[in-house]
């Protein structure tokens, strides 16, 4: 790992600034809803921004016609939490956890088919336990939710 102090609201505004030309072609309703800026974490940059870049990719794939992703930072205590959303179809529960494993593809309705590896939540799995953080998914209300933590930086320590 290359850890270093950065500002993870930079970061998802580049993940998501990816997929742009997507959001208008397909009416895509995108919400952030960020901490204060800049919000400093500590972590390796560049796999940080693989994490977020797999997790944007994959709502923007799995996304239903209500079209709607919320990227969320919340701080409790001395951790970061990000949080990415979507409208769209349920996990089914006894699959929330190997989908974290390589080359688990569910039932074809719910992979990526061609497009996808089966690869990309196994490579944030491997991340986040580098980092010693937790991740996760959860269903949710209308759709689904992938989180990850990072420690936030304190410049008093
Ligand atoms: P793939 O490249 O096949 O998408 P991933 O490792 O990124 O592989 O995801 C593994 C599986 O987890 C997917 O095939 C899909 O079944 C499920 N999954 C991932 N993200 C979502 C999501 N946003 N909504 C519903 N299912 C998802």
């Amino acid at each position: 790992l290359q850890q270093e102090v950065f500002d993870i609201h930079d970061s998802i505004q580049t993940s998501v600034s990816r997929f742009q030309s997507l959001y208008a072609k397909r009416r895509i309703h995108f919400e952030l809803e960020f901490e204060e800026s800049p919000c400093l974490v500590f972590g390796d940059r560049s796999k940080i921004n693989q994490v977020l870049n797999n997790y944007v990719s994959n709502a923007v794939f799995f996304l239903n016609d209500k079209n709607k992703i919320r990227i969320r930072t919340g701080i409790a205590g001395n951790t970061l939490r990000v949080s990415v959303h979507n409208t769209g179809p349920h996990i089914p529960e006894e699959e929330l956890e190997p989908i974290w494993t390589s080359f688990y593809k569910v039932d074809k309705a719910r992979t990526r088919g061609e497009g996808g590896t089966g690869l990309g939540l196994s490579i944030v799995k491997q991340i986040m336990n580098l980092h010693q953080m937790h991740f996760g998914a959860a269903n949710v209300e209308d759709g689904v939710e992938f989180w990850f933590e990072l420690p936030l930086y304190d410049e008093k320590r």
